[in-house]
């Protein structure tokens, strides 16, 4: 029978709805007639890639009629000497995403449940919705931190991940090691537990370290990091994840070819050979967000501890009025209708004018 639906997409793809990315500066320009907008909507680093990144790369496009090494080994090595593991417990992905996106891949069958709180990442119930897997949301707490024994308590032998942001977006509260650690001791290693930890670097240390405290201990645990937030290249898409052989070896069979790109490489080796420069940019960040906090605070804002390049304003109905305000007046935020905003640290210049905008439209 003739039909005139162009393809048949898959229930669950035909049900999802499309990802929304933080809005771009010239978008909001373009939408409102505005100039000069800054964009604090995707948790960027407000600074370009370093110097000795930028010239690797460059020097790197002469060759790019070639395809990169699929494994992006030299980077896995020189992971796994900064981290002290062995070369096979790390693989590196496109972008910390591509590699959730591989687990989802790997291990989770139609039916399955995947257990993570929420609010937090807003892949995962995508791509546990693309595997047809089932979502299984667990509240938080009311400091916005996770409520570790419902977690706990929500996990069955049934279950195959869990995807634990650390700190969590888009509410910025981390969970220390102790935590993670009360957790895992409850669950089997027939559950794949992922601590996201994209924003790693603007953590306060005494939160813990997963890679060192816990992958050793748990063969279940798999611990996502990102290139894209304090090393400032998160339009090279580059990001790896830390764990157990055996796991990552599934990982690894669920990548696309290639999906590392040459320049992606080349930058990440050379962002590990600065790593003192980039965490004096972290500083700066962490400087400004303490800053940005204080204002917050004299005014009576309320705010969770937040441990990410970003801050969270519990906003409740009046969220997307406020959003809409601060994007008229050119500051781009990220709304999550109902509930809040999500302000990424930018510059001190870019963070006063969110503070000036938003003490005109709102009020604790
Ligand atoms: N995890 C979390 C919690 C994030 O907020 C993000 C970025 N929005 C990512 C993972 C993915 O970042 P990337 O793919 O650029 O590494």
């Amino acid at each position: 029978m003739p039909s005139d639906q162009i393809g048949r997409p898959r229930r669950v793809v035909a049900d999802l709805p499309a990802y929304r990315p933080g809005k771009g500066a010239a978008q909001a320009e373009a939408e409102h007639g505005i100039t000069n907008a800054i964009k604090l909507a995707s948790n960027e680093n407000p600074a370009p890639p370093l110097d000795p990144i930028l010239r690797a790369v460059t020097a790197a496009s002469t060759g790019l009629n070639r395809y990169a090494d699929h494994r992006a080994t030299a980077v896995r090595a020189a992971l796994a000497a900064k981290l002290g593991v062995d070369p096979s417990m790390v693989t590196v992905g496109s972008g910390s995403a591509g590699i959730l996106q591989q687990l989802a891949f790997g291990y989770i069958d139609p039916g399955d449940p995947v257990v993570f709180p929420w609010r937090s990442f807003e892949v995962y119930p995508v791509f546990t919705q693309l595997m047809n897997g089932t979502a299984v949301q667990v509240p938080l707490a009311a400091d916005l931190g996770f409520d570790i024994d419902a977690l706990t308590d929500a996990v069955t032998d049934a279950t195959k991940l869990v995807f634990l942001a650390t700190p969590n977006n888009p509410t910025g509260v981390a969970t220390t090691t102790a935590d993670l650690r009360r957790l895992l001791d409850r669950v089997s290693n027939g559950t794949i537990v992922c601590i996201d930890e994209a924003y790693r670097e603007f953590v306060d240390p005494g939160f813990g370290d997963p890679v060192s405290e816990l992958v050793p201990e748990f063969p279940n645990v798999i611990v996502t990091r990102t290139f894209s937030k304090a090393h400032g290249l998160a339009g090279l898409r580059v990001g790896y994840a830390v764990g157990h052989p055996d796991v990552i070896a599934t990982v690894d069979k669920t990548m696309l070819p290639f999906s590392v790109n040459a320049l992606a490489q080349v930058a990440a080796l050379a962002a590990l050979d600065h790593e003192a420069e980039i965490a004096a940019r972290v500083g700066t960040i962490l400087a400004e967000r303490a800053r940005v906090e204080i204002e917050l605070a004299a005014t009576g804002w309320t705010l969770p501890n937040h441990q990410g390049n970003f801050v969270w304003l519990d906003l409740g109905d009046a969220t997307d009025d406020v959003s809409a305000h601060l994007e008229r007046n050119g500051v781009v935020v990220r709304p999550f209708s109902g509930d809040g905003i999500r302000v990424t640290i930018g510059t001190a210049e870019e963070n006063d004018r969110f503070l000036t905008t938003l003490a005109e439209v709102a009020a604790p």
